[in-house]
């Protein structure tokens, strides 16, 4: 149905292309430039209560949210009914907005035509359509109709105008304020789409949403839809389920039967096999271009079934991710963006409490963002196909959808209850193993996420043959021993908030099972609450061994061996570099993780040589750890820095900028806690530094960015450190001006040193260590010498030995920046 929209769409240009001269396409181009529509197929859609909206419940205070609306990411606007209402037989003192009086003329309460008018145009400047309720079923009982031709209507065996009868039961539905209509004269549909073209001409708008459509002839719908074409393309939206409606004349009918599963699995009513059941029908009932509206609420559920809280509970996020993710277009009613927990009274006069103290905005928008955003989400044939998997829990709902590069895969919790549960083993996700030191980054991570406060690393043959890990945390207990490695096995998803922290790094439980089919993997584990521990062996997947499980004695924490990596995968073991390469990649990952967790003790042995044990008690080890890596220079020229604002937290140690050097070795970034490489990120901090830098310098920097999780999006490859920031723009505007700021405030006053006599022929091994606030002093006799006052480095003393150094060194006087290590380095050629 959408395809035929967008076909029509490009008829009525081809139409005007060939009917009006050439200036009049310009005209239309412009025209075009000017709306720009987000594709229907991406649209989260928005129905507007106006009555309940705002406290004078107007079109023109309404208006005023229309700037937050296309913040949040809403395309579509429903509007409930805007025409008068009907008196006679009014249900309370507004009476129901269904209840129409007149379908040309707008409520008064709500504002006037021109009022209306406005509304459209200034939606479709910010790229948002408008589609109106339209109630054709029935009229209030002031109608005009009802008087001018009484034919019109629908009359009971004596002759009198009824109000509409259910076909199932032959009784009313007890809609008593309103007239049914008679679709059977032929005259009051012909009228019927003659108002309803009135609204496309006067006031432009994009489509109808209509009310009780399964009560209204398809004929009538396909007629007025034909009409209608006519003057516009239109989106239109039947309130209703009867796949027939979409064959011609509907682009989207609701999921009502959706609805009403998932009210029935929260109240533990139904289970997640009654979600398969029904997707399948989808599947056979629905053509692939059909829509289906997704919602957890709208007018009459919020009035009068309660609340999306009141039928969900704490799950009402959950059902709401399921609406934004599953095929289809999602609703947002009016308030839940922000967690409107009230039932909106229906005839009389209510107002919506705009504050958001749950964070629902955010939510929502994130939602919205995926749905515009993610290619796999998007509606009718555009997106993928949905594969729902099998999770071993019957309230656990997977999903995953494919198209292009676009992945998703979303695990809902739907029960109460914090779950167990195992991922399937058919999402198709990238490699975590690379090289041995992904391996040591994986586990040390699983390591310090089991709370370890003691971590050694073995590693024989640059991790080639070996690599071990001991930890002190948590442990496991028999069972999850060995289901940790199964593929997309993971203890660290309980909430539906998880999901979005887990979002921003990548997906979970995929390491074990990853390194277990690459390599020979021994697990010894006991967790705290069992006396005797777990021993998992396990040696080639790929040759069906099963896994080797016995009890043994062991510590509480965690050892896990891996040996031979790549033993069975001999193209990837070719792939790796020289030892002394993949070791140094493995250093600079311990390297890492132990400057950042200082209150951890880390023993880190190399082919059966400690190469460094720090313990984790002494909370000021960071000098000495620094020294360790990175030497003693280094360590005196490090400042630590800790800013913090709205957004982020930025903590950890900045070099000053005259320690720094020609490569970007001494990097190391995190964003909470976890190592992560991101260029731009980097590039940001060493901008901060701006012109204390010299060309082609970086300093060096340790620094963690703690971020709200959920306000950040970082989209990772999971085998991949390097990250990339959603709003990176922000982010690095944010970072440089941190940086900036401290860097010019740090204390570059010299801590004077004064070196009166120093011997010729000073070795660049044995270079005092002065740090770099220094002035340094070195004579060379008694009347010539150098003299660096931080940084700069002065000439003094004899003519001849100045010339020749200028010559050497191509320059005279001041010398920016030159290392004391180079500078000695120089002297010696001298
Ligand atoms: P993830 O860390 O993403 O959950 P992994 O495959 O790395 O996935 O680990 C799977 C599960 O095994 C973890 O969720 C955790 O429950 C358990 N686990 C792994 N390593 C350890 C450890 N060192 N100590 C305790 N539990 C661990
Ligand atoms: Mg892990």
């Amino acid at each position: 149905m959408i395809k035929k929209i967008e076909k029509t769409e490009k008829k009525a240009v081809l139409t005007l292309m060939i009917c009006f001269l050439v200036e009049m396409l310009g005209l239309t181009k412009s025209l075009e430039a000017q709306i720009q529509f987000q594709p229907l197929e991406q649209a989260t859609l928005y129905e507007v209560n106006v009555r309940q909206f705002t406290p004078d419940g107007t079109f023109a205070s309404f208006e005023e949210h229309l700037p937050r609306l296309k913040e949040l990411g809403v395309s579509i606007l429903w509007m409930m009914p805007i025409h008068p209402i009907s008196k006679e037989k009014r249900k309370g003192t507004l009476g129901s907005y269904y209840a129409v009086s007149d379908y040309r003329d707008i409520n008064p309460e709500y504002g006037t035509m021109s009022d209306f008018k406005d509304l459209v145009r200034n939606a479709h400047a910010l790229g948002i359509r408008v589609i109106i309720d339209w109630v054709a079923n029935h009229t209030g009982w002031d109608h005009a109709w009802i008087k001018q031709f009484p034919d019109y209507y629908t009359k009971d065996k004596n002759g009198n105008i009824t109000d509409p009868i259910d076909p199932q039961t032959g009784e009313s539905w007890g809609w008593t304020d309103v007239a049914d209509l008679n679709y059977e004269n032929m005259d009051m549909q012909k009228a019927m789409i003659e108002e309803m073209a009135y609204w496309v001409t006067e006031a432009d708008i994009d489509g109808f949403r209509c009310d009780v459509a399964h009560n209204v002839p398809i004929t009538f719908w396909e007629k007025a839809r034909k009409e209608i074409d006519k003057i516009k393309p239109c989106f239109w939206l039947a309130e209703a389920e009867q796949p027939e409606l979409t064959q011609h004349a509907f682009d989207m009918v609701y999921a009502w039967e959706l609805l009403h599963i998932n009210n029935a699995i929260a109240k533990g009513e139904k289970k997640v096999k009654d979600l398969f059941k029904y997707f399948k029908q989808v599947k056979q009932k629905y053509q692939a271009d059909d829509y289906l509206m997704n919602f957890i609420t709208n007018h009459d559920e919020n009035t009068w079934a309660g609340t999306e809280f009141e039928r969900y509970g704490e799950g009402a996020k959950a059902f709401a991710v399921m609406s934004f993710t599953v095929p289809g277009m999602p609703l947002i009613y009016s308030g839940q963006e922000v967690g409107l927990n009230k039932r909106l009274r229906f005839f009389e006069k209510d107002t919506i409490l705009w504050n958001d103290d749950s964070g629902f905005t955010s939510f929502y928008k994130k939602l919205c963002q995926l749905k515009s955003g993610n290619k796999a989400l998007a509606a009718g044939e555009h997106g993928g196909d949905m594969q729902l998997h099998s999770v071993a829990n019957a309230n656990v709902f997977a999903l995953s959808r494919k198209k292009g590069d676009d992945n998703i895969f979303v695990v809902l919790n739907l029960s109460k209850d914090n779950v167990k549960m195992r991922l399937p083993k058919s999402v198709e996700m990238g490699e975590v193993v690379q090289r041995p030191a992904s391996v040591v980054k994986e586990l040390i991570e699983n390591s310090l996420d089991a709370g370890a406060t003691r971590i050694s690393i073995v590693i024989k043959d640059a991790g080639k043959t070996l690599i071990q890990i001991v930890d002190n945390g948590s442990g496991m207990i028999h069972e999850d021993a060995l289901s940790s490695f199964e593929r997309f096995a993971t203890s660290k998803i309980k909430h539906v908030e998880d999901l979005e922290v887990l979002h921003t790094f990548g997906f979970r439980g995929e390491a074990l099972a990853s390194i277990s089919a690459v390599a020979h993997v021994e697990l010894r584990t006991r967790s705290a609450e069992e006396s005797i521990g777990t021993l998992v062996e396990i040696n080639d997947v790929f040759q069906q061994n099963a896994p080797k499980i016995s009890r043994i004695q062991y510590e509480q924490g965690t050892s896990i061996s891996v040996r031979n990596l790549f033993f069975n995968v001999p193209a990837r073991r070719k792939f790796l570099k020289t030892d002394q390469t993949e070791f140094k990649r493995i250093y600079e990952i311990v390297k890492a993780f132990s400057l950042l967790h200082r209150d951890i003790q880390w023993v880190f042995i190399v082919d059966e040589r400690e190469l460094l044990n720090f313990d984790g008690i002494n909370e000021d080890n960071f000098i000495n750890r620094i020294e360790f890596f990175l030497g003693k220079n280094m360590a005196a020229s490090v400042v630590p820095i800790s800013e913090t604002n709205d957004f982020l937290t930025v903590s950890g140690f900045l070099g000053k900028p005259a320690m720094s050097k020609r490569t970007k070795n001494d990097q190391l970034l995190f964003v909470n806690s976890r190592l992560i490489e991101s260029n731009s990120l980097s590039f940001a901090i060493v901008q901060g530094y701006g012109d204390l830098l010299g060309d082609r310098e970086y300093p060096f920097f340790m620094l963690n960015f703690k971020l709200n999780p959920k306000k950040i999006d970082v989209n990772v490859h999971p085998s991949k450190m390097e990250v990339k920031f959603e709003d990176e723009r922000n982010i690095f505007n944010m970072v440089k001006a941190i940086i900036s700021r401290f860097v010019r405030g740090m204390d570059f006053a010299p801590s004077v040193v004064l070196e009166k006599k120093l011997e010729r022929g000073v070795s660049a091994n044995n270079v005092p260590d002065y740090g770099m606030n220094c002035i340094i002093v070195f004579l060379l006799t008694p009347k010539t010498g150098i003299m660096m006052i931080n940084d700069y480095v002065f000439m003094i003393g004899e003519k001849g030995l100045l010339e020749r150094l200028k010559n050497y060194l191509g320059s005279s006087g001041i010398l920016r920046k030159m290392k004391l290590k180079d500078w000695i380095c120089h002297l010696m050629l001298v």
